[in-house]
C-alpha cells in the first residue's frame, strides 16, 4: 500500500501496489506496518481484508504518531509512540531515499525540496 509518493505528507488517497495472490479465508492475518500516521492507510486495509473473511486480523507497527491521527485504529503490537516528526531509515524512505539507513533519523526542514 501506499499513499505518501514523493513527499512528506500522506496524498490520504491509499493505493494498493501489491495485492495479495491467494484467498485468505479463515486464516488469521498479521498486517505488519513501519509506522501509523494518519490511520488511514490501516484503516482501508482492515475494511478491505473484512471483505475477505479471514479468522482474524491483527495490526503490528513499530511506529505511531498519534499527534496526525484522523482515523482511531487498533495497534495490536507496538514498538514505539513517536512525536510528529519525518522520519526515515529502516526501511523507511524519503522519496525512495534513506531506506538503507541503519537507524531511525528525523528529517529537518521536511517541508523543503530534496
Ligand atoms: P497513514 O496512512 O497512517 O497516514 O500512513 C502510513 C504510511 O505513511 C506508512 O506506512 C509510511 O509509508 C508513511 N509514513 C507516515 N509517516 C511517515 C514518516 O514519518 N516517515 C516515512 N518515511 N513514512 C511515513
Amino acid at each position: 500500500m501506499r499513499s505518501y509518493g514523493e513527499g512528506t505528507q500522506s496524498t490520504g488517497v491509499v493505493q494498493i501496489t501489491h495485492d495479495l495472490g491467494r484467498s485468505v479465508e479463515d486464516e488469521d492475518v498479521l498486517f505488519v506496518e513501519d509506522i501509523v500516521d494518519t490511520g488511514l492507510t490501516i484503516a482501508h486495509l482492515l475494511d478491505l481484508m473484512r471483505t475477505r473473511r479471514p479468522a482474524s486480523v491483527k495490526v503490528c507497527a513499530l511506529l505511531h504518531k498519534p499527534a496526525r491521527r484522523r482515523i482511531e485504529v487498533p495497534i495490536d503490537y507496538l514498538g514505539f509512540t513517536i512525536e510528529d516528526k519525518f522520519v526515515v531509515g529502516y526501511g523507511l524512505d524519503w522519496g525512495e531515499r534513506y531506506r538503507e539507513v541503519p537507524y531511525i533519523g528525523v528529517v529537518e526542514h521536511a517541508d523543503l525540496a530534496h
